[in-house]
């Protein structure tokens, strides 16, 4: 191990071999994307130290749900400085957009493991300990490592998410914060959008499923699309 991941990048402390850590899946190497070479990012992290501040709050009274939880442990990490780089299309800077980038994605991250309950959490980890037991005793393996992820993943659901996060915490009308429901409403433009798209670019193979939502079906035939059967 490099001895940049010998220290957290969250408190700068000592990562010990024995407590939990969250190691980029870019940590120790270069990676590559539309023909442009980026540099590893030596992230690591206790995953508590993965976390975020104002202007993210928290409903909870012990900031719970604005950090990992302690015992975090994931197959596959990818840290916000490598994502915000795969979209952007260059190398980090102090430029104040790129900071803001890399806040939205940390907060995005810690939404995202926090989709599980913490309970669920911590019968996880016991689960994964068991499991990496398993496979290291009998050679097999059960939990890839996704040594076949070359680069970020490049979406258009992660910057969807950003511009929802920075969305919230614009001042709104209540306490001074966005309403819930009025932050929802911009992922129902973005939703009515993308439904606009699929209707205009693809019309012969959109159809509705059962919640009457649109959606791709390539397979499908001209006479069940909804613009026929509209
Ligand atoms: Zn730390
Ligand atoms: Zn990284």
């Amino acid at each position: 191990m490099s001895n940049k991941l010998t220290r957290c990048v969250g408190c700068y402390q000592h990562l010990s071999r024995l407590e939990p850590r969250l190691t980029c899946h870019f940590a120790n190497t270069q990676w590559t994307l539309d023909n442009k070479r980026y540099l590893a990012c030596y992230s690591s992290y206790h995953p508590p130290c993965i976390r975020a501040g104002l202007p993210f709050t928290t409903r909870h009274s012990d900031s719970y749900g604005l950090s990992f939880p302690k015992n975090c442990v994931l197959p596959i990490f990818v840290c916000e400085m490598c994502t915000v780089r795969a979209h952007i299309g260059e190398e980090i800077t102090f430029n104040p957009r790129h900071t803001a980038l890399v806040m939205l994605e940390r907060m995005r991250l810690i939404d995202t493991v926090h989709n599980w309950a913490k309970s669920t959490l911590g019968i996880y980890k016991q689960k994964v300990d068991c499991l990496v037991h398993f496979q290291q005793s009998f050679g097999v393996v059960i939990i890839p490592t996704c040594t076949s992820l070359l680069h970020p993943p490049v979406t258009q659901c992660i910057p969807a998410i950003w511009a929802q996060l920075q969305y919230s915490i614009q001042p709104g009308r209540k306490n001074g914060t966005m309403s819930f429901t009025t932050v929802r409403n911009l992922r129902s433009a973005i939703s009515a959008l993308h439904s606009w798209l699929l209707l205009t670019t693809d019309p012969d193979h959109v159809i509705l499923n059962g919640n009457k939502i649109p959606w791709s079906n390539s397979n499908g035939r001209v006479t069940d699309s909804y613009i026929y059967t509209a």
